[in-house]
Order: C-alpha cells, then structure tokens, then sequence
C-alpha cells in the first residue's frame, strides 16, 4: 500500500512514520510531497472547519499525485471563546502573525478567568482520500488554558496549555512525552487502525 501525506514536513512525516509502522509493521510505504511531485505549492487553508481543510488538502494533493493522500488540520478549541481560536489557529492574531502573538492574543482574551473557565482541547482531523471516498478520523486531547507562558519546548500554543491530567504544558515535556499523549498521535494512531482493518 502506497499512501502520500499531503505535507511536505519532515517532523510530522517521522511522527507519521513511526506509528503506522507499530500499527501496520512493514506494509505501507509512506511518501511525502517532494518525493512524488517536482512541483507543488501550499493549499490554500480557508475553510471553515478542520474537517473542510483537511478534505481540501487530501483531494487536491491526490489529484497531482494520484496516490491516495491523507491530510490533517489542528486546531485549539477553548469554550469560553466559543470554540476559539479553532480553525483559526495559525493565524488567531492576523494574517502575518507569529506563534507568540496568537498566544499573548489569548491570554489577554482570558485574562481573569477562573480555572474552571479555562478549559479547551486541541483537535487534529485527518482526512484521507483515495479519488472516490473520504474518511475522517480525529484526536483530541483535552486540557486548560494557564493565565501565563511555562516551558521552551514546542510550537504554537504549547507554553499555555496543560492537558487533563498533568500539572505542566505542553512545552515542559520532551517531545515523546507529548507525542504520547496529543491530538495529532492519537489521530494518526486511529487513522493507523483504520488503514489496517481497511486492509484486512
Ligand atoms: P496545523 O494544522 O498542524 O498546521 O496547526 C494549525 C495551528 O494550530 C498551528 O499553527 C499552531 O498554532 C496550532 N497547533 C497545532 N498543533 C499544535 C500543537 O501540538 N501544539 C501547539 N499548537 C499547535
């Protein structure tokens, strides 16, 4: 089976890469972007879901590639602002914002609240499409928004989220630690279980 992760990043591609080979051992074989086209830019990510990103990614991909892609989309999702910034995510503070804005934007929009107030979870949607069906599979991983930054790991909004559970963020564990536990492999590990029963 030869499956095309609509990315081009090699970070994710080793995330990828190591949970489907626990769930499927040998029998795939994964490319990236770069290895199947000469060409290719960036798909325009204006949906207004996860799920509709994801989608556009996956189909569009396939259809320069045709190899069956699967694509992903994250969000953090917080309920006192309404499911914020959710799709949103990588640009909550303007379209030429860096990491650190969209934090500094939350905190401010949450200065105050109590604890019980700061709930939220980061949700990662795959979708994988192979020029006649889409599947949809997602992860999520709950937790709390702190009142101010702790930690230098990661990206995004790692320093300000602390998952269920645990009393640090994101950004204080080491990579394997997070990877263990976060939306995006939990998504892939049941995107993994999918293929696999898909195959069976
Ligand atoms: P993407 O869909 O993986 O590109 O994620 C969209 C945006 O969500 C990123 O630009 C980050 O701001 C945020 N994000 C996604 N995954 C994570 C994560 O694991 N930690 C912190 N922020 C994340």
């Amino acid at each position: 089976m030869i499956l095309l992760l609509g990315s081009n990043n090699k970070h994710k591609a080793s995330e990828v890469r190591q949970i489907l080979d626990e769930v499927l051992k040998s029998q795939y074989t994964l490319k990236i972007l770069s290895e199947v086209l000469d060409e290719f830019h960036d798909v325009v990510e204006d949906g207004e879901t996860l799920e509709e990103n994801a989608y556009k990614k996956a189909k569009e991909y396939f259809e320069l590639a045709k190899i069956p892609c699967f694509a992903d989309d994250t969000g953090l999702e917080i309920d006192a602002l309404n499911g914020l910034p959710g799709v949103k995510s990588a640009r909550f503070a303007g379209e030429d914002c860096i990491d650190k804005n969209n934090r500094t934007k939350v905190l401010q929009l949450m200065d105050g609240l109590p604890e019980e107030q700061r709930t939220a979870r980061f949700r990662t949607v795959i979708c994988y499409f192979d020029g006649a069906n889409a599947k949809y599979v997602e992860g999520i991983c709950s937790g709390r928004i702190i009142s101010e930054e702790r930690g230098t790991n990661g990206f995004g909004y790692d320093s300000i989220f602390v998952p269920e559970g645990y009393e640090r963020t994101f950004a204080e564990m080491q990579a394997e630690e997070k990877n263990a536990i976060s939306h995006r492999g939990k998504a892939i590990r049941n995107f993994a279980k999918w293929l696999k029963t898909k195959k069976d």
